[in-house]
């Protein structure tokens, strides 16, 4: 049970139970299937649903469960047991990292539009911030909303948008005051719309069964009623989130890393070297001990920034550092647990070369490691 910490309480142990077992159960036996589809079929999205698993964060006066940062952690943790980062990314960007725009932003009226889907697994959100010209800076963003009549005309393209093929609405962000370089404002974009369509369905390095696009609005028109939050107000209003969606991808990392410690253990006391077994040579155990106990110090960084989170304080500092630190070292580890595979590590046959590929987007996606530092940098200064 190595995912016990002082943070843990009987419901939050539930929750990384549930989680657990199910993706163990649901996940791992189908995962490869649906990497070769690029695609996570919506019934398993739905069952996950009608479990409760996508109301963790929702409030309890819409039917959810109204949890904090610390059922995230324990959440993504236990998805990262799926052996599918793919897999991870997809129900993340869903629960974690767009839903809770709407959450933080959204009227009741489009609170009471989109939840009941989101809950039950039936309507798969996706945030479309990233465009080709603005990645890390997020305020370069060049789609554009004009207003027009009684709603706005949008215009512009959103690149590598995950859940951006096969979910249903996406949450874009678009410059409303040319003027001001954070006059953005965010917008509740549905597929079917008029003018929005997927440019491209992009083919990646890792994570593969998650479905991530390149997205056209060519004089898309929406109501006012799609405009989520105060007008201009949408860069500070993403913002909100954005400690949250740094620590899914490390609680995804932390799962799917302990997977992969576990499976190296297995391997290398199975096979035979040297007259013994590989695990017996000092270097190997070593390094291993290490490993472990990175990421258990990585794991434990994270539910603290979690817990601070919850008691209303601001972890942007430890949130960002753990983020930047933690998914390096997740990487590391994965390497040493790939090379202990030797030529079985690489080959597509085994899980720790998926584990050690898909581990390479941590580093880069909701927030680059370099980003992170300066977050950590511009808050050390006495
Ligand atoms: C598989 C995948 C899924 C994604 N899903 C989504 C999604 O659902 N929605 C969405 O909006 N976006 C998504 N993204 C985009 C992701 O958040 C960006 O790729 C990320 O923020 C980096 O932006 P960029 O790719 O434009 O890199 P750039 O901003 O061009 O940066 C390139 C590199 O430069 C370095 N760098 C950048 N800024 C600094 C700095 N200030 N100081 C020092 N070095 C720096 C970093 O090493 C960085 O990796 C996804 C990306 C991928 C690959």
């Amino acid at each position: 049970m190595t995912h016990r910490n002082a943070y843990m309480t009987d419901e939050l142990e539930a929750i990384y139970e549930q989680t657990h077992t199910f993706v163990v159960n649901e996940v791992r036996p189908h995962g490869e299937a649906w990497e070769e589809e690029g695609k996570v079929p919506r019934d398993i999205l739905q069952k996950m649903g009608a479990l409760g698993m996508f109301s963790l964060r929702v409030p309890e006066e819409h039917g959810g469960l109204g949890m904090g940062y610390l059922a995230s952690a324990a959440f993504s943790e236990a998805l990262g047991a799926s052996l599918f980062g793919g897999f991870d990314a997809t129900v993340l960007v869903h629960t974690d990292m767009s839903t809770p725009h709407l959450l933080n932003s959204g009227n009741e009226e489009q609170l009471g539009r989109y939840l009941p889907g989101i809950m039950d697994g039936t309507h798969i959100m996706a945030i479309g911030v990233t465009e080709p010209d603005a990645g890390s800076d997020v305020a370069g963003m060049r789609s554009s909303a004009v207003k027009d009549g009684d709603g706005w005309r949008l215009n512009g393209r959103k690149t590598f948008i995950t859940n951006g093929v096969y979910g249903d609405t996406v949450i874009v962000g678009a410059r409303t005051d040319k003027e001001n370089k954070y006059g953005i404002s965010m917008f509740l974009l549905d597929h079917g719309t008029e003018g929005f369509s997927v440019g491209r369905k992009l083919d990646k390095h890792g994570w593969l069964c998650s479905d991530t696009a390149e997205l056209v609005m060519e004089d898309v028109w929406v109501a006012d009623e799609n405009l989520l939050g105060e007008q201009h107000r949408g860069f500070y209003e993403t913002m909100k989130n954005f400690q949250n969606e740094r620590m899914v991808l490390v609680g995804m990392g932390v799962g799917a890393t302990q997977a992969a410690i576990d499976l190296t253990n297995e391997y290398t006391q199975e096979r035979p070297a040297f007259g013994g077994k590989l695990f017996d040579l000092g270097a190997i155990r070593q390094r291993m001990g290490m490993n472990q106990a990175k990421l258990d110090a990585i794991r434990a960084s994270m539910y603290h920034a979690a817990w601070v989170g919850d008691q209303g304080e601001d972890n942007v500092k430890l949130m960002s550092g753990v983020k930047a630190w933690g998914c390096e070292a997740i990487n590391d580890i994965m390497y040493d647990c790939l090379q202990f595979h030797g030529g079985m590590g690489y080959m597509r046959e085994s899980a720790i070369e998926r584990l050690a590929r898909d581990a390479r987007l941590l580093p880069i996606g909701g927030g680059a490691t370099e980003v992170m530092l300066e977050e950590v940098a511009k808050r050390s200064y006495v």
